[in-house]
């Protein structure tokens, strides 16, 4: 589709449709950006100032007088599809996509595009590396910060694009077709958007519905629904198994990482040698390899970016040591599922600052976990008393409960001695004291930082 002259209603004035905005009138498109919200209540005020005098701004506007002499309706990705103005953009007509979708037809460098419930940012990110061992010119993007039509815009046909793909932007694509496509896993998760769990794994299938047999779709083979998924794919498909040893694809045998694929039998690495650890990144490594194997990334090089790469920020990430004792920040474990992960990546010695803002979660296995690897448990914010009572439900009793943050690193401080660490992994939301997992993840680490000067 022409996009020169075409009149498009971006809905959503966050960073998405601010570039899917700006992306659009750089390509001769007559654009109204709109927004629910007033412009006090945009978060993005700089880009937005970016588009005065370039775009049409309709903020506080949510009516269907919008959608008048519209060709095109580009979503961001924080608005479903069955929005009131979405559902009459369809009975008028209009053309709906996803800013992922305007990406796509963007584009003209092949695209590797990954998705799944969790460890999408990790692979991308891990993978984005293995690329630039080989290729001149990686772009990494998507939903890890950037806009992926923003950054695409750039690139040229030698250009090899990663993207991160998350199941709200895959709703409104149609030609999106990436050469290679990624699903780590699938667990229940935005089921509230989605309408159920079978709703949420027909949307991330959109990520391959376009492919054809020269593509390739990786896929888990240890995640049932994922592996079923490869009897509706058209593409080659690369199975990745943390658990069995595979005729053809990436798995793990003696400890290392190996790939099996056209008639050859290569090992990558050793797990040991990995800077990353938990068994859910040897699952996001063994992603990242088939993916970087598909598109011509040799094993040694893989093998170098796994011995450095140690992972993204707020992800058990290594902070810094205060008298021998390492400290991690697993801010972004926002629920007990993703602290679990961080449990189980260490064999144990745990002083675990948790809490937050209450999910109200089941946190009997969460718990279970606790009573085997941790040592102290340090509970913090408007979660404490609930997280508490789950702790004596199964038996444990070593908790302690923090007024506040710098408390909380204060009372961890006084009471670690090696072989034991300090983890921050909350299991809960971070509205109650901070504006986002970031902001927390930073202020621990800058507890963390000044103790360990003064150590
Ligand atoms: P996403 O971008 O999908 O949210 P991240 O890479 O940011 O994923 O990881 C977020 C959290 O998800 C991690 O802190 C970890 O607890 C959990 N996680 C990461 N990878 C996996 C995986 N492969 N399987 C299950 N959980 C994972």
């Amino acid at each position: 589709m022409e996009l020169k002259g075409l009149k498009d209603l971006v809905f959503g004035a966050g960073v998405s449709g601010i570039a899917a905005s700006l992306v659009l009138q750089e390509q001769g498109a007559i654009v109204r950006l709109a927004d629910g919200q007033g412009r006090d209540h945009i978060k993005a005020k700089s880009e937005l100032a970016s588009l005065e005098g370039k775009v049409e701004l309709a903020l506080g506007r949510q009516d269907e007088a919008l959608l008048d002499a519209m060709d095109l309706l580009i979503l961001s990705p924080g608005i479903s599809i069955n929005h009131s103005l979405v559902q009459m953009a369809r009975s008028r007509g209009i053309e709906v996509w996803s800013e992922i979708e305007l990406a796509g037809r963007l584009c003209k460098a092949p695209i590797i595009a990954v998705t799944g419930t969790n460890g999408k940012t990790t692979t991308t990110s891990l993978l984005g590396e293995m690329m630039k061992t080989t290729y001149a010119d990686v772009v990494v993007g998507g939903n890890i910060g950037t806009a992926l039509s923003q950054e695409v815009a750039k690139v040229s046909a030698q250009s090899c694009v990663v993207a991160e793909i998350s199941s709200f932007q895959l709703e409104a694509v149609h030609t999106f077709k990436p050469h290679i496509a990624v699903i780590l896993n699938l667990t229940p998760d935005h089921i509230d958007r989605h309408g159920s769990f079978s709703g949420y794994g027909l949307t991330k299938e959109r990520i391959f519905a376009n492919q054809s047999p020269e593509d390739f779709l990786v896929l888990n083979y240890d995640d049932a629904a994922v592996r079923d998924m490869a009897n509706k794919s058209r593409s080659r498909v690369f199975f990745f198994s943390r658990l069995a040893e595979l005729e053809q694809g990436a798995f793990v045998k003696n400890g290392s990482i190996r790939l099996r694929w056209n008639g050859k039998d290569e090992k990558v690495c050793s797990i040991d040698d990995m800077k990353l650890f938990g068994g859910h990144n040897v699952e996001n490594s063994l992603a990242a390899c088939g993916a970087a194997l598909l598109a011509g990334v040799s094993p040694g090089k893989m093998a170098e970016v796994l011995r450095t790469f140690s992972g993204v920020e707020h992800r058990i990430e290594p902070v810094g040591t205060i008298d021998n004792v390492p400290y991690y920040n697993d801010s972004k474990a926002t629920n007990p599922e993703s602290s679990i992960k961080a449990l189980e990546a260490f064999p144990g010695h745990i002083i675990l600052i948790a809490g937050g803002r209450d999910k109200n979660t089941d946190l009997a296995e969460f718990m279970r976990l606790v009573k085997e690897k941790v040592d102290l448990l340090i509970l913090i914010g408007e979660a404490a008393e609930r997280f508490a009572d789950a702790a004596r439900a199964v038996g444990y009793n070593k908790v302690i409960r923090a007024g506040n943050f710098a408390d909380a690193v204060k009372v961890a401080h006084t009471t670690a001695r090696p072989p034991q660490v300090v983890l921050l992994s909350p299991a809960c939301a971070s509205y109650d004291m901070f504006d986002n997992y970031e902001q927390r993840g930073r202020a621990f680490k800058e507890i963390v930082q000044r103790g360990a000067g003064e150590a």
